[in-house]
């Protein structure tokens, strides 16, 4: 009758933790609550399989379900590893070959299991005991079962060590919910140390009752202290999905969440983990104490940050953009709405804005290329415009000072700043003169009128100059007019 109320029990408290395993499993985006359920799939198996061994009297029975038990005892100690290392994010004790031995280690255990009876090397002796009331399989360990025995306990207390570290480097939240975790992962350790001092009855399995405790003990933590992920699977999934790199930082600057895209950010900001402090980054933290809204350039790149409070004080949304891409097509366009496109100088809409920010005095010079009607008639408009590109080239080399524009079809504007008018005059003979000598298919000459600023005045500035310009032109051209 006792094994009948024990197995119920058993059947009960596996059902529990399946339909726990399973409620879990399918929020699977988070992936140390994924790797949880597999781990609580294995108390799954061990409990049914428990529940059955009991109802089974015979030896051969009994022995058939521990057969099954196994195929989730095994792989107990490389999921407690597996899943602590997702859940801290540590990865040096818990490396991929420990991870690999654990594994072999679990395969190992579950095929001597299933041939036990040719070796004797996980059980060295297994027999029946009725003293209570019902057959219970009683065996003695073989040499293996130590091993198994060994991984089991050094996983348990590695989880245990990484969970008090965590207790110890973090606040907040994230502290919590490692203690809840501490709680977890000390409850079957407990049940053995009662086994080992025989406060437990002795050749009964507890653990299925202790897994049941455990993992409610940790599920509670792995949902209740994960703020955003109360809101269920859409919150962790958006933030994820989203494309700027997304993190929360609690009150006391830890961080309690951060999206999958920041991983792809910039450094440092793709080496934060979740529990890190903001301030071991000195960069992010000089980033938040300034403005809610900031744009900051990292290695060429161009990144907006948002900072947004939530809750009442109890922490912030750090969001990145990387806009870069904003930016340049930004600046193209400003290029595109500013600069004349055959010769790369301003054109005339932005040249008579940049003239109105004139605070100095200065000197104004027209030119014009004489007789370019003939250029174009003669040897066509393609050539025709690569003299007028070619020209524009040769003003930004010889009056590197100056600012230019084309102003109209063959007519260049330019303008200096706090230059006398007779340097100018010097430049500009000197450059008439380059023109005119110009070692080209196509020879021409220009006209130029040079005249001071007139400040704040662009249109009386520009008929002076046109006017000078016209004296040029009437006195033979290829000249040089001042007034
Ligand atoms: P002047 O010595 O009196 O300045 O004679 P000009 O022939 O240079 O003067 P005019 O103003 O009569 O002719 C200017 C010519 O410039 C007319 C037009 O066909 C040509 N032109 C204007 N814009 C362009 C352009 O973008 N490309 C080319 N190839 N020609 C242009
Ligand atoms: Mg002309
Ligand atoms: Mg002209």
């Amino acid at each position: 009758m006792m094994h009948i109320i024990l197995f119920s029990l058993i059947l009960i408290s596996g059902t529990i933790l399946l339909i726990i395993a399973v409620f879990a499993f399918r929020r699977k985006n988070v992936k140390s609550v994924r790797i949880f359920s597999l781990l609580m799939l294995a108390m799954v198996i061990h409990s049914y399989g428990y529940a059955f061994e009991l109802l089974s009297q015979t030896l051969s029975g009994m022995y058939f379900w521990i057969r099954i038990e196994y195929i989730g005892i095994s792989f107990y100690p490389f999921l407690i590893m597996l899943f602590s290392r997702e859940y801290v994010d540590e990865k040096k004790i818990a490396s991929k070959p420990v991870l690999g031995i654990l594994f072999a280690t679990g395969i190992m255990t579950f095929l001597l299991v299933q041939t036990n009876q040719y070796h004797n090397l996980f059980y060295s002796r297994i027999g029946v005991d009725s003293s209570y009331g019902f057959n219970v399989l009683v065996f003695k360990r073989g040499l293996w079962y130590t091993v198994q025995g060994v991984t089991l306990y050094v996983s348990l207390l590695y989880s245990i060590a990484v969970y008090i570290h965590k207790i110890a480097i973090t606040k907040g939240s994230v502290r919590k919910r490692a203690v809840v975790m501490l709680v977890g992962a000390i409850i079957p350790v407990v049940t053995a140390l009662l086994y080992i001092l025989e406060l437990l009855p002795k050749h009964i399995d507890t653990s299925p009752f202790s897994y049941l405790l455990m993992s409610l003990v940790a599920m509670r933590g792995l949902y209740r202290y994960s703020l955003l992920f109360l809101g269920g699977v859409t919150h962790e999934m958006i933030l994820n999905a989203i494309e700027e790199a997304v993190f929360v930082v609690d009150r006391d600057g830890y961080i309690i969440n951060i999206n999958s895209t920041s991983k792809r950010y910039f450094d440092p900001l793709c080496r934060l983990s979740y529990g890190d402090e903001l301030s071991k980054y000195p960069f992010l933290l000089s980033l938040s104490t300034e403005k809610h809204i900031q744009d900051f350039e990292v290695e060429a790149r161009h990144y907006q940050l948002k900072i947004i409070p939530f809750g009442k004080d109890y922490g912030e949304i750090f969001v990145f953009s990387d806009i870069t891409e904003t930016i340049q097509a930004k600046r193209k366009l400003e290029i595109l709405a500013t600069t004349d496109s055959l010769t790369g100088l301003f054109n005339r809409r932005f040249f008579i804005k940049a003239f109105s920010n004139i605070a100095k005095d200065g000197v104004f010079m027209l030119l014009d290329i004489d007789y370019f009607k003939k250029i174009n008639d003669n040897h066509g408009h393609v050539e025709g415009d690569r003299v007028l590109s070619q020209l524009g080239e040769l003003l930004k080399q010889h009056f590197p000072e100056g600012v230019h524009c084309r102003y109209g079809g063959e007519e260049f504007a330019s303008f200096f700043e706090g230059v006398s008018l007779e340097i100018i005059y010097q430049q500009a003979e000197e450059f008439r003169y380059i023109i005119e000598t110009i070692n080209d298919r196509i020879m021409y000459t220009v006209s130029i009128g040079i005249v001071p600023i007139i400040i704040n005045d662009f249109r009386q500035t520009i008929i002076l100059a046109d006017r000078c310009l016209y004296q040029a032109k009437e006195r033979g051209r290829n000249q040089v007019c001042i007034t």
